[in-house]
């Protein structure tokens, strides 16, 4: 039949591929090491205490209720989630520099942002008027890490952004390519697109330093590009939320172009499957007539896509943020995960280094987050599946937060019985 004739079978999700093999898996002992999600000691999902308390203070609320939220979501929500990001003290807030918009978690934040950029962003354009459109030739250049969290690269891709990569990870070392990254910066066409990770780089587990961000945000400046952080990790790196947003916060100070801001409390709180997260946009400068302008763009994106966001964990988050005790019991749990998954690093360093396993390992507790980058490669991954049931992604990244205190010693046995 003629519909659908050009229709292809794509692969599965590599990731989500790997995941179902491991979860088809019925040895034991199995360890998946693949989706980016918290675990507790005993290998569970965790309800973090402050979301359990906010929860229940949500549904007790007498004016609780499931009406639609508006086009851009839950207020309270949006501005409390900026000033988390950029610090309450921010002169963003004090110079009305700042519109904010809730999103489907992080990715619709970027997939929100994407739509928007493809439309209005003109930043690699000489002459520009109002009536310009921006054609796909016309269209700023796009640079991700390379590599980078793989879904970026689609959600851009399918926004008609040409994705390039700049240099990040330099395998040999196992450090940042740091000279790579700026040339990079530099032969960018000025006024291009780059995605910055906030902190705790999705897959690396590595940070530039403070001397380094400084360089490279300079650098962005210099040639007047356009920087997007995505915020998927503050506070789940660190335990420390201000510490976390370092990297963000200096990037508002020193750019003086607009800055997008995608940003997911998803890990942080636990709450993935809620779908909690907004964009922002922060302009260099007061301009009310612009921030409006914006403001309606987004607004009409959002709704023709999903009319208006998810209210249930909007109101969670919201809670918690609006609530002193619930904010401190919150920073309370972000410590117990990234707490946790440090524990988790150093343990697997430290029997990787009693078994003499060949190579060095200081690499897995210089990172930081949910994953480490380990080194290993295609073969060893595919070993590691095959004859010890341990599930990792062919990169050889690992989610740290799948170890714990009764799997770690059994992983390192197993990684060092494969790269032998
Ligand atoms: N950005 C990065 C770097 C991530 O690792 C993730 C999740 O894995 C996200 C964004 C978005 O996550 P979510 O859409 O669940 O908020």
């Amino acid at each position: 039949t003629p519909a659908f004739a050009n229709i292809k079978q794509l692969p599965p999700d590599p990731l989500f591929g790997i995941s179902a093999r491991s979860k088809a898996d019925k040895r034991s002992p199995k360890v998946d090491l693949v989706l980016g999600a918290y675990r507790d000691n005993e290998g569970k999902p965790w309800i973090l205490p402050s979301v359990k308390v906010a929860e229940e203070l949500v549904k007790a609320d007498p004016s609780y209720n499931h009406e639609y939220l508006a086009i851009d979501g839950f207020k309270t929500l949006t501005v409390a989630a900026s000033k988390v990001a950029l610090g309450a003290e921010s002169s963003v807030f004090s110079e009305n520099r700042i519109v904010s918009s809730q999103t489907l978690s992080g990715t619709g934040a970027l997939h929100l942002a994407g739509v928007f950029l493809s439309k209005f962003y003109t930043g690699n354009i000489s002459s520009v008027n109002a009536d310009t459109t921006i054609s796909s030739e016309n269209r700023s250049k796009f640079y991700v890490s390379k590599p980078t969290w793989a879904n970026h690269i689609q959600i851009f891709d399918s926004q008609g952004f040409d994705v390039k990569t700049y240099r990040y990870w330099n395998d040999a070392s196992k450090t940042l390519d740091f000279e790579g990254y700026l040339e990079d910066i530099n032969n960018a066409p000025s006024g291009s697109i780059f995605l910055l990770h906030s902190c705790a780089h999705n897959p690396t587990g590595l940070d530039p330093t403070p001397e380094q961000w400084i360089e490279i945000l300079n650098t962005i400046k210099s040639k007047k590009h356009l920087a997007i952080f995505d915020t998927a990790y503050q506070g789940f790196a660190s335990g420390d939320l201000t510490k976390d947003a370092w990297a963000l916060r200096k990037g508002v100070e020193i750019l003086d172009t607009p800055i997008v801001i995608c940003q997911s409390f998803a890990k942080n709180t636990g709450m993935y499957g809620e779908r909690v997260g907004a964009l922002h946009v922060v302009l260099p400068e007061t301009n009310e007539p612009l921030l409006s302008a914006i403001a309606s763009q987004l607004k009409k994106i959002t709704r023709s896509e999903l009319s208006n966001p998810p209210a249930y964990g909007a109101k969670i988050v919201a809670q918690i943020l609006s609530s002193p005790e619930l904010s401190e019991q919150w920073n309370k749990d972000l410590v117990t995960m990234s707490g946790r998954i440090n524990k988790m690093r150093a343990l697997l360093r430290e029997n990787l280094e009693k078994l003499n396993t060949p190579g060095t390992w200081n690499h897995i507790t210089d990172q930081i987050g949910m994953f480490s980058f380990t080194g290993l490669k295609k073969e060893h991954v595919e070993r590691l599946a095959e004859k010890h049931a341990i599930y990792l992604v062919g990169s050889g990244r690992i989610s740290v937060a799948g170890l714990n205190e009764n799997n770690v010693e059994y992983v390192a046995k197993a990684i060092d019985e494969t790269i032998r």
